[in-house]
Formats: structure tokens, sequence, C-alpha cells
């Protein structure tokens, strides 16, 4: 199932919650909706589910205006953050309870429900626990019901709203690489919302950045990362050395320290220039950024070095992450040289 959404705007009072949001989900994908808080991702997905309606804009399935319909007739599946399991029902009976309220038409037999539910129980990998109570099962655990029964009704999408967010950091982890395994076999078209960078990177085929209510980029995890479209973009994914540079004469200048790099296009004027920590590196004498090592620490592969520089107004301290192949310690003078990076107007 495809999702397509044009032009999307919703506003509480005067407070536009999305200010034009387009988007086109193509079918079979596993979508996150990255963003900080207040962004619009939560509004987003109610929209899609039809919990919420927008002022104005379309929603379409398959080509299909999903507005005239309500939630109850748009077979979306839903998994929130705080688990919504029914606390008087086993496993086994809160899986089973989309299907017992299915319209009687539609609504199979005692023995096919039993079959379901076990199907997905399987899938979730919990059939072990089909008789114990929400209480007794880890926080982990019950997200997976979750899923199970939001997958019970066999939904033409699935839409997760935080699904981890309330675990810790380990089984968040796991549940990620388990979410990723589970959507490969069951190929639904999906929409997770997280503000989460990683949690985004690593389990979505495509990452929708948001901010204030508008899309910033859309693109592959790879894409958002290493070419962030915008300097929130830049900032929010990863971590980012920010300097204040000026491009002048084909240059770019941090102070009057002219860097080795082409200012790709960047309109002359005062910009920022952002780097990632890994891209800027220690390079030839003549690379431009000098500083001095101010303090070093190793994880594995990389040393991680505080480096004052000496260039502009005072002094600025940036961290970076280098290969020990080259020892770095305290007092060294070194030139910096980015590898990789994004000038944007300041
Ligand atoms: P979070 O990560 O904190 O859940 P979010 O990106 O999901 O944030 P939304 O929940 O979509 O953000 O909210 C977007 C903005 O709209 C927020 O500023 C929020 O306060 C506002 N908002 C959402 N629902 C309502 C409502 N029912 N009434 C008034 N304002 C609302």
């Amino acid at each position: 199932m495809t999702i397509e959404l044009k032009n999307l705007v919703k506003t509480f009072g005067s407070f536009a919650a999305l200010d034009g949001v387009d988007l086109k989900i193509e079918d079979g994908e596993l979508l996150a909706l990255l963003g900080p808080s207040g962004s619009g991702k939560t509004t987003l997905l109610r929209i899609i589910a039809g919990l919420d309606w927008p002022d104005s804009g379309g929603v379409w399935f398959d080509g299909e205006n999903a507005l005239a319909r309500g939630a109850g007739e748009r077979h979306v599946g839903f998994v929130f953050q705080h688990y919504a399991l029914f606390r008087h029902m086993t496993v086994f009976e809160n899986v089973a309870f989309g299907l017992r309220v299915q319209p009687r038409a539609i609504r199979k037999d005692e023995a096919a429900i039993r079959a379901r539910v076990k199907e997905l129980l399987d899938l979730v990998q919990l059939d072990w626990l089909a008789n114990r109570y929400p209480s007794q099962l880890s926080g982990g655990q019950r997200q997976r019901i979750a899923l199970a029964r939001a997958l019970a009704i066999a939904p033409r999408i699935l839409l997760l709203d935080e699904p981890f967010g309330a675990l810790d950091a380990k089984v968040r982890k796991e549940l990620r690489r388990w979410l990723r395994t589970l959507h490969e076999e069951i190929n639904v078209t999906s929409v997770f919302v997280t503000h989460d960078q990683e949690e985004a990177l690593e389990v979505a085929n495509r990452v929708v950045v948001m901010d204030k209510g508008k899309i910033e980029q859309i693109g592959t995890p790879n894409e958002v990362y290493d070419r962030p479209a915008t300097a929130f973009v830049h900032s929010f994914i990863g971590e980012s050395i920010v300097l204040p540079v000026n491009v002048s004469d084909g240059r770019v200048w941090v102070g009057d320290q002219a860097l080795n790099i082409k200012p790709n296009g960047a309109t002359p004027g005062p910009s920022q220039l952002f780097v990632r920590r890994h891209d800027m590196q220690v390079g030839p004498a003549g690379s431009g950024l000098r500083g001095s090592v101010r303090y070093v620490r190793t994880f594995g592969a990389i040393q991680r070095a505080d480096i004052a520089l000496a260039a502009g107004d005072g002094e600025t301290l940036i961290e970076i992450d280098t290969p020990r192949d080259r020892e770095l310690k305290q007092g060294d003078v070194v030139e910096l040289q980015p590898t990789r990076f994004r000038i944007f107007s300041a």
C-alpha cells in the first residue's frame, strides 16, 4: 500500500503543528519520522491513522482518498509508546481481541482465530507467553505483544509511535534489530515515529527529518547522515563541529586562516561550516586550521581530542575523532583538514 500526503496543514489555535507536508511513502517501506519534540511527528501519524483530521490537504492510500474514511475503515495497525495491552486479558486474548471484535460478516471462526494468534505469537517469538498476563511481562515483551496485536487484523499499514521509547537502552537496541527483521518478513508499509536519530538510521530504509511542522529532508539513512540538506539536519543527526566562516575570493576563512578546502558553490559572505567529528582530520602542514591539542582520550580504534583553535576571536574548542595511527598528545600543534563538510549560510 502506498501512502501519499499532499500539502497537509494542521493548526491548533494559531499554532501550525503541520505546515504544508508533502510525502510519498512507497509500498512495503519502513519509514522513520524523525524530529525533536513538538516537530509534528505524532500529529502526522494520527492523521494517517484517521485519529485526527487536517485543516487542509490530502491523504491517499493507493490513490484512494483516505480522508473519506474513518479510522475503523482504514485497516491501520497502531502501536503506541505506552503499552496499551488489556491488563485483565492473557497475552493470547490480547492478540485475539482485534479478531474477535471484527464485524460478523468477516469474523473468523474460533479455530481460525486460535491458529492466527498462534501464528502471530510465533512471528514475534513469544508463543511461550500465551497464558501470561501483561503484568507478568517485561517492557520489551509487552511491546512485541502490542505489535502482534496490531498485526492480527492484517493491517494494510502499520504505524508505530515511539514504540520503544519507554524501554531501557539495551532492550531498545535489541528490539530495533528485531523490528527490522520482522518487517522484512511481513513487508507491510510501516511508519514509525522516533526522536532518536540512531534508532531511525538503524531501522528505517528512509528517514523523514521534521522540524516545526515541516519536512527538512527525506532520504536514506546514508543520505541524511552524509549529505544533510540543511543546517538543522546536520546538527540534529550526528554530532557536528560548527564553525563561523567567511567565504571570499573562492576560499573559506576561519578568522584570518584560509582552509584548504573549496567553498563548493557556497554564497560569499558569512556562513557556517559543519563537519562531523570524524571528518575533521589532522592534515599535513598547510591544511590551514591551526590548533593545539588540549586533551586526548582513546576508545578502541580512535582517539578523541579536544583541540583549541587559534583562529577567530578568542579561543574555540572543538572535539575531533581521529585514527590512532598518528598518536596525538597534549600540547601538540596540529593543522586540521575537513575531509567532508557542508557550508550553510549563517
Ligand atoms: P513528541 O516527540 O514530543 O511527541 P511530536 O513531534 O510528535 O513531539 P506532536 O505531538 O505532533 O509533536 O505536536 C506538534 C505540536 O502540536 C506541539 O507543539 C504540540 O504541543 C501541538 N499539539 C499537538 N496536539 C495538540 C492538541 N490536541 N492541542 C493543542 N496543541 C497540540
